[in-house]
C-alpha cells in the first residue's frame, strides 16, 4: 500500500562552511557550520539551511527561492514573497562551501530542485502564503496538522476531563455571553468547543479547523441536529481564511506545555484581530505561567545517570567517552514533563501574566521573565518547575483551569527545567535568576534559564558570592516521564488497596500532547514503558 506521505518524500544534503542571515545582525546570527537540504515532501519543494548547533535554520520555498552568486564559493539566497503587491524579498542569507566542487554541485541542483518545484507547482503553499506560513517551518506544520488529524488525539484531549469539564463549566455558568452571540472557535479540533458555544445558545457558531479533522467535525456536528444548524465548519487556518461576520466572543483550547508551546497563542491573538469585534470577548481571557524552584534528588540522579552509557570505554571494542559531554548535554536540555508533588516546591511561586486581549503577536517571539524567590528551607535547588493556568472571565463567573502540581492532573503535566549544576541555598535566602524564551520555527521555544543565589559563609559579608547556573532548553524536546514508576508515596497515607476495576479516566498514562507522539525517543520509552 503506498497511502503514506513518506513514500512522496525525498531529500538531498549538502554541507556549508558557513551560512549567515542577512536580515540580522552579525551578533543576532553568527555565521557557522550548516548543512542545506533540498527537499519535496507531497509536491512541497524546499530548501532548508540548518546551522550545525541547530541555533538557526532558515526554510525557503523553491518555488520563489533565487541564488546570486557572489564569488567561486559563495552565494545568497533569497526568496521572492509574490504575495505583495510590489515585488520584494522577503528574507535572505549568505552562504559559503568548502569547495568549488560542492559549490558547483549546490548550484546545479538548485537549479534542477527549483525548475522540478516551477513545474510541479507548489501551489497549494503559495497560494495560502500567510503570516503561519512565513514563520512556521513547513515540515512542523505538517507534522503539527496531520496529528491533530486524528481522531486518537482529539479524544485524548476531551478525555481530560479537567480540561473539557472546566471549558464545559465555564460556558454554560456564563449562558449570557454566548446567548444569541456570534462566535468563533479558534482551532475547533472536533468541534466540541463550537457545541458547548451552541448548547449556550449562540446564535451561530463558526469552526476554524485546519487540519482534516475539519471533516469528522462536520460529521459529529451533522450528527447533533439541535445545534447543526447554528454551527459552521470551515477548513483552513486562521490565518488565512475569511469570515462572513465579526464576532462577539472567541472560544479556544490553544494553549500547549509551559502554556506557549506549539505557538497556536499567536493564532488566537491573530484571530481576536481579524475576527473580534471591538468589544469582544476572548474565552479564555488570561494566561499566567507559574514558577517555583524545586529540589529533586531523584530527578536529578536519574537524569544524570542516562549519560553514564556513554562513560564506557570498552563497548564492542568502541570507546564512547568522547560523546559523553554531548550526551550529557543533551539529556539536561530535555525539559521534564510529569506530575510532581507539590512538596518539593523549595520557594512561593510566582508568575507571568499574559493577557490574551492585549498580547500582539509579536510578543510572543521573545518572553523575558526575571525571577525571584526567597527560599523557604536550607537544600539543593535543581532547577525551575513551571505550569499555567487559564481565566474565562466571564460576566457572570470567574472560572480558572489550572495545571498546578497536587491540582487534579491535566494532559499538560508540569514541565521542570533541570539544571546540569544544582544551587546551595539556605531557609530565607534569596533565589533570583531568569527565564528567556526565544520562539522557533518549529512551533516551539528555546529556553534560557539563569538561577542564582549569594553563597554563605566567607565572603558572605563582603557582599556574598554569586553561585549561578545555567541551563538551556528545548521545549520542543521534552523527557515525558509519566511511565517511571511513582517515587514520591505520600508518606501519611496507607498503600492504595488494590484496584478491581479501572475507569477510563484513571488510564491516562500517555501524554496527549503532539510533541510527545512525534519526538520521544522509541528506544528509551520502550525500556520504562509500564502500567
Ligand atoms: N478545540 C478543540 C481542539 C483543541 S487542539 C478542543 O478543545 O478539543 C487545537 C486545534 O487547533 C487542533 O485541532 C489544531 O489542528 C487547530 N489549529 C492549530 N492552529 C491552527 C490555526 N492556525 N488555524 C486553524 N486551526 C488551528
Amino acid at each position: 500500500m503506498d497511502a503514506s506521505p513518506l513514500k512522496k518524500l525525498e531529500q538531498l544534503e549538502f554541507s556549508l562552511d558557513s551560512v549567515t542571515d542577512l536580515s540580522s545582525s552579525p551578533s543576532a546570527s553568527p555565521s557557522s557550520p550548516a548543512v542545506a537540504t533540498f527537499s519535496c515532501v507531497d509536491g512541497v519543494t524546499e530548501l532548508r539551511f540548518l546551522q550545525s548547533d541547530s541555533t538557526h535554520c532558515f526554510t525557503f520555498d523553491l518555488a520563489s527561492a533565487q541564488l546570486f552568486k557572489l564569488g567561486t564559493v559563495q552565494f545568497i539566497c533569497v526568496s521572492d514573497d509574490n504575495s505583495e503587491e510590489e515585488r520584494s524579498f522577503s528574507k535572505g542569507v549568505n552562504i559559503k562551501f568548502g569547495s568549488e566542487k560542492d559549490s558547483k554541485e549546490f548550484c546545479d541542483s538548485f537549479e534542477e530542485w527549483r525548475k522540478d518545484a516551477l513545474v510541479h507547482g507548489s501551489s497549494t503553499v503559495s497560494a495560502s502564503k500567510s503570516k503561519f506560513d512565513d514563520k512556521i517551518e513547513a515540515s512542523s506544520a505538517k507534522m503539527y496538522f496531520h496529528y491533530y488529524g486524528q481522531l486518537l488525539h482529539q479524544q485524548n484531549m476531551l478525555q481530560d476531563y479537567v480540561r473539557t469539564g472546566t471549558y464545559y463549566a465555564a460556558v454554560m455558568e456564563n449562558r449570557s455571553d454566548f446567548a444569541g452571540r456570534v462566535v468563533v472557535d479558534v482551532g475547533a479540533g472536533s468541534g466540541i468547543l463550537s457545541m458547548f458555544a451552541a448548547q449556550a445558545g449562540a446564535k451561530h457558531v463558526y469552526a476554524v479547523e485546519a487540519s482534516e479533522m475539519a471533516e469528522y467535525a462536520r460529521k459529529l456536528i451533522a450528527g447533533n441536529p439541535l445545534f447543526a444548524d447554528r454551527i459552521t465548519v470551515i477548513k483552513g487556518k486562521v490565518e488565512d481564511i475569511e469570515l462572513p461576520e465579526k464576532a462577539d466572543i472567541l472560544i479556544s483550547e490553544p494553549m500547549g506545555t509551559l502554556l506557549v508551546n506549539e505557538r497556536m497563542l499567536e493564532s488566537y491573538v491573530i484571530a481576536r484581530d481579524r475576527f473580534m469585534s471591538p468589544n469582544g470577548k476572548m474565552f479564555p481571557t488570561v494566561g499566567r505561567i507559574h514558577m517555583a524552584p524545586f529540589s529533586d534528588e531523584f530527578l536529578f540522579i536519574e537524569m544524570a545517570n542516562k549519560a553514564l552509557f556513554w562513560q564506557q570505554q570498552n563497548y564492542y571494542g568502541v570507546d564512547l567517552t568522547p560523546l559523553f559531554g554531548s550526551a550529557h548535554q543533551g539529556y539536561f536540555s530535555q525539559p521534564v514533563v510529569d506530575a510532581f508533588d507539590p512538596r518539593l516546591l523549595v520557594a512561593p511561586p510566582t508568575f507571568h501574566t499574559i493577557d490574551f486581549t492585549q498580547m500582539k503577536e509579536e510578543d510572543f517571539y521573545e518572553i523575558d521573565i526575571p525571577l525571584k524567590f526567597t527560599s523557604s528551607v536550607c537544600t539543593r535547588v535543581h532547577g525551575l518547575a513551571c505550569w499555567f493556568d487559564v481565566l474565562f472571565d466571564g460576566s457572570t463567573v470567574q472560572r480558572w483551569l489550572t495545571t498546578a502540581p497536587g491540582a487534579p492532573t491535566t494532559h499538560w503535566y508540569q514541565i521542570r527545567c533541570v539544571l546540569a549544576q544544582p544551587i546551595y541555598v539556605m531557609a530565607g535566602q534569596e533565589i533570583t535568576g531568569r527565564l528567556h524564551l526565544v520562539a522557533h520555527s518549529a512551533q516551539s521555544y528555546t529556553i534560557d534559564l539563569t538561577l542564582s543565589a549569594k553563597m554563605w559563609g566567607p565572603g558572605a559579608s563582603q557582599g556574598g558570592i554569586l553561585q549561578s547556573s545555567t541551563g538551556k532548553f528545548d521545549l520542543k524536546e521534552p523527557y515525558y516521564r509519566m511511565s517511571q514508576p511513582q517515587a514520591y508515596p505520600a508518606a501519611q497515607e496507607p498503600p492504595l488497596p488494590p484496584q478491581p476495576q479501572l475507569n477510563p479516566q484513571d488510564i491516562q498514562i500517555q501524554s496527549d500532547d503532539f510533541e510527545e507522539e512525534l519526538l520521544q525517543e522509541p528506544a528509551q520509552n520502550a525500556s520504562t514503558t509500564q502500567l
